[in-house]
Parts: structure tokens; sequence; C-alpha cells
């Protein structure tokens, strides 16, 4: 039995796979089985924020897995205490985290925090969340129910929680806004939903309007968090403080992570709250080691070299796109229709390169935020050739 059949045979097909078997990686080179090497423009949706094989994480991994990797959280875990520190002090916010070992489980976390503020602080209880179309925000039965996108919540796993509802833009979300409603959550940059960011002073506007009627604004920089946009957190480059920031893909460099910040510190006590695997020494030392080699790194030239790139793609081959769109090293060019995006896609793969997709028709570009200039230079010679050939 070959490997794709054994993943046929044996594994849940809830993925449309590529069958590429890789085996090693070095920055953002993958080699599959062959020794053929592949240039990683996804970083394992952006996760792979150090590259792969990064002689930092490694080692402090090696070192920590040699000692501890987990114990419960019934005692306290050094590196994780210092995460936390290094979360408040790198993003400049003064918030407490609880770590969980996703982006859906982050979401969850802030989610239950905003429902026990709108239990506690007011005298008619509120729990409404509004969220907005073409959001993402994770496959639990609660944060389906809070992406805003149809197709999400069908009738195969209903009945899903209320609590939610969501609106078309961010100017909709005022109207929508009633005396049950504790909080809205919104990714700055929609990753799944197109890339589009949107506007700062839109979101300066909102944020300073919830913080007038004490709504929570939570932040999901799930994707956006950990330098993906160019700053720590986008919520960073937006210059607003929200009440809750849930991060996750990039903060472990592959290993699972996901954290529930907020100023809010005193909402989840003893008992409210709990993950068993959460925090423990392998994904915090992670998250350490990402941090301390993604702090020390300049990546505004690479990433005005990358945005360059793509603006050189958009000229060159406006048969086929029709805008460049995003932030940082969150990136997409928008093709002309889905039948194009998917041969697009195809013809990445066979001239080893790897895409994402956003939403539709969007190209999609997470490259991991230690990428080089040679790196990038070959990726965009090999799209250029495949782009040939669509
Ligand atoms: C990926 C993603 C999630 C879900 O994260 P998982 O780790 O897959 O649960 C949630 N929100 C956003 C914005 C994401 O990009």
């Amino acid at each position: 039995m070959n490997l794709e059949e054994m993943d046929k045979k044996f594994v849940m097909q809830t993925y449309a796979r590529d069958y590429t078997n890789f085996r090693r990686g070095e920055g953002s080179r993958l080699f599959d089985e062959d020794e053929n090497d592949y240039i990683d423009f996804a970083s394992g949706i952006g996760v792979n924020s150090v590259g792969h094989n990064n002689p930092t994480l490694v080692n402090k991994l090696t070192t920590q897995i040699s000692n501890i990797i987990h114990i419960s959280n019934l005692q306290v875990i050094e590196p994780q205490a210092k995460l936390a520190q290094e979360l408040a002090r790198i993003s400049g916010y003064d918030m407490v985290s609880f770590f969980a070992n996703s982006g859906a489980e982050a979401n969850e976390g802030a989610i239950k925090l905003a429902r026990k503020y709108g239990q506690i602080k007011f005298d008619n209880k509120r729990y409404k969340v509004i969220t907005l179309e073409h959001s993402f925000h994770g496959r639990t039965i609660t944060t389906v129910r809070a992406t805003g996108q149809e197709s999400f919540h069908n009738d195969n796993f209903s009945p899903y929680p209320d609590g939610f509802n969501y609106v078309s833009d961010i100017d909709s979300i005022y109207s929508s806004i009633d005396d049950e409603t504790v909080a809205v959550m919104i990714e700055l940059v929609q990753g799944e939903g197109g890339v589009e960011p949107f506007d700062k002073a839109q979101i300066q506007k909102l944020a300073s309007f919830l913080k007038e009627n004490d709504i929570l604004l939570i932040v999901d920089e799930v994707q956006t968090g950990v330098y993906r946009t160019g700053e720590f957190l986008a919520s960073n480059l937006y210059e607003i403080e929200p009440d809750i920031v849930t991060l996750a893909k990039g903060l472990g460099g592959g290993v699972p992570i996901g954290v529930v910040m907020s100023k809010h510190k005193d909402i989840l006590v003893a008992g409210d709250h709990g993950s068993t695997f959460g925090g423990n020494y392998l994904s915090t030392t992670a998250g350490l080691a990402v941090l301390e080699v993604l702090e020390k790194l300049d990546i505004k030239e690479t990433i005005e070299y990358f945005e360059q790139k793509l603006e050189e793609v958009l000229k060159n081959h406006s048969d086929k796109f029709n805008k460049s769109v995003g932030l940082g090293f969150m990136r997409g060019l928008r093709a002309n229709n889905s039948g194009l995006l998917a041969n697009i896609m195809k013809e990445s793969i066979s001239n080893r390169l790897i895409l994402l997709k956003a939403g539709r028709n969007t190209l999609r570009f997470l490259p991991s935020i230690t990428i080089t200039k040679d790196e990038i230079d070959e990726g965009f010679r090999r799209l250029d050739r495949a782009l040939k050939n669509v």
C-alpha cells in the first residue's frame, strides 16, 4: 500500500489534499522523498513563522523536551509565565493570558470570558456576540457559528448555540447592537475571507464607540498575530486597544498553541476555564523561542521586497489577476475567477511552489516571517513559470 492509499484508507477524508511526501525542511524550502526542493509560500497556513528547522527553535525545544514536556496546570509552569510576560511586553498591552491549543479553542475561551463579563457586569444579562460576514473563527460548534459564512453552518451540525449574529460590514455593526450585546469579534484582515484589510480609521472609530458603550472588542489575531502584518499584532498596527486578543497559528512555530489575552484580568477565576495541554512546557518554550527569533528581526525591507514582487506579477499577468490585497506577510492576488485560481494552484505545485487559496478567488501568500530575499526570488520565478502555463 503506498502512502496515498494508506491515507485514503485510514484517515478521515476531511481535506482535499496534495500527496507530495515531504521529508524535511530548511528555512522556506521543503524537500520531498526524492530531495526535490519546493519553495514554501504558505508556511503551514501561517504557522511556521520562523521557517523550517530554525536553529533557535530546534535547540530550545530539544533542550526542553529532554527535561520536561508536560506537567498539569495544577503546577506552575515557568515558560508559560514567561511567555505571558513576553506577550504583554511586546504587544504593549496590560493583559493577562490563558493558554489553549488552537485558534478555535482560543476563540472559545474569548467567548466564554465575554459571556461571563456580560453576566456579572450588568443588571441585565448580556451575551450576544456580533461577528462579520466572510469571517473565520474556527471549526468547533460555537466558533463555526461565530464564523460569518452561511455555508459553514448548515443543518448537518445543527443546532448551534444562540447568541451570535453576523453583519455584512463594519458600518452595520452599530445598528445591530442591542442591550444584550456583550462583544464584537473581528479579524482586522480577514484571512480566509479574501485577505482584505479593514480601513484603519473605520476600525479606530468602532473601537472607541465600543469602549464608550462598554461593549467588548475581541480581535481574532489567530492569523494576523505574531508579526504577520509587520507589527507584532495587527491591533498594534491599527493602534487600537482591544479588550481581548486571540493568538495561535504563528506563535508556536509549528507546535500547537492558542492564547486568549485580555485586559479584564479577574473575570475568569479558578474552575471557570481550563485545558489539559494548554500552555505546557513544549508549546510555551516554542512560543518563547519564536518571539526571541522574530523580535530582533528587521522585516520591513523584506516585506517591501515581497510586495514589489507581487506588484510585478500583477502587472505581468493582468490577464489573470485584477488586484493585489493584504498587509505585511499576509498577501493575496485576486484572480479573475475561481476556475482560473484552481489552475494556478495546480501549476504552482507542479512548479514546486506551495501556495494557498482564500475565499473563492484569492491566491494567498503566507510566507515565513524569516523568509530570505533569495527564497522570495526563487518562489516568484516559479510562480512566473507556473502562470505562463495557465
Ligand atoms: C486558522 C484560524 C482560526 C482557527 O484556528 P485553528 O487552530 O484551526 O482552530 C481562527 N481564526 C482565524 C482568524 C484563523 O485564521
